[in-house]
């Protein structure tokens, strides 16, 4: 029987994807160990509305503040390795990750090794216009060796504003879905292999069959890469 570790899960950003997290994560440990076996971990869960108030107004060292505060108290919790559950708040990952002790999955680390291992290496990416705008994201795939291609910025606005607007508030349109389609095919268009679904809401929405090429969905690799390190064999 394998060491099983607690995932530790700090989420709520939105808590529409961290719903995703807890039962991928379950999901996957029943596959892999069978019968009655669920996945070790525990919870987080802040109020989105107070994050992406920090986010709109640029106060990001706050954002890393709160969110490094939450992270010491997953570790005191019992937690073996950290999981953020949201893209853009790797915007302030080297700060939470230096406030705790354990592991830190990093998702794009974890997003870029299975674009490499699938083969393409010009990807499009999708998320919210920080993920999209910023550098911080394309940055850390880039250092792995992918070319990073983002939508026009009318397209940017789009993707954004579905998130938070529908997603995040758990709303799943088919036109909204359309949308994304047109988008990810501009952005095959423009010489995308692949599409990253950086904002782990998104898989929510869009699906492999929606489209002709792979997509890579952040939250179901991350929460991959986090239960592979929860089952370590001792
Ligand atoms: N869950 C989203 C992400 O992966 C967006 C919400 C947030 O701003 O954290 O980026």
């Amino acid at each position: 029987m394998p060491t099983v570790l607690t995932i530790g899960l700090l989420g709520g950003m939105s808590w529409e994807s961290s719903a995703l997290y807890y039962r991928l994560a379950n999901e996957l440990v029943r596959e892999r160990l069978g019968g009655l076996h669920s996945a070790r971990c525990l919870l987080f869960s802040v109020d989105f509305a107070d994050v992406e108030e920090l986010q709109v107004s640029g106060r990001w060292d706050d954002a890393a503040r709160l969110l490094a505060g939450a992270s010491r108290q997953l570790e005191a919790a019992g937690a073996d390795l950290l999981v953020l559950c949201t893209n853009t708040m790797h915007k302030v990952a080297d700060e939470i990750a230096g406030a705790v002790g354990i592991p830190f999955v990093h998702i794009g680390d974890v997003t870029a090794a299975a674009v490499l291992a699938a083969g393409p290496r010009t990807v499009g990416l999708l998320g919210t216009g920080f993920t999209m705008e910023q550098d911080f994201y394309r940055d850390r795939l880039t250092a792995h060796g992918l070319t990073v291609l983002v939508p026009d910025a009318s397209d940017q606005a789009l993707v954004h504003r579905v998130i938070y607007a529908e997603l995040c508030l758990g709303i799943i349109s088919a036109e909204s879905r359309a949308a994304y389609v047109e988008v990810i095919d501009r952005l095959v268009a423009a010489g995308a292999e692949a599409v990253v679904l950086a904002c782990t809401e998104i898989e929510l929405l869009i699906a492999p069959d929606d489209v002709a090429v792979p997509l890579f969905p952040t939250t179901r690799l991350h929460v991959e890469a986090a239960v592979d390190a929860a089952l370590q064999s001792s």
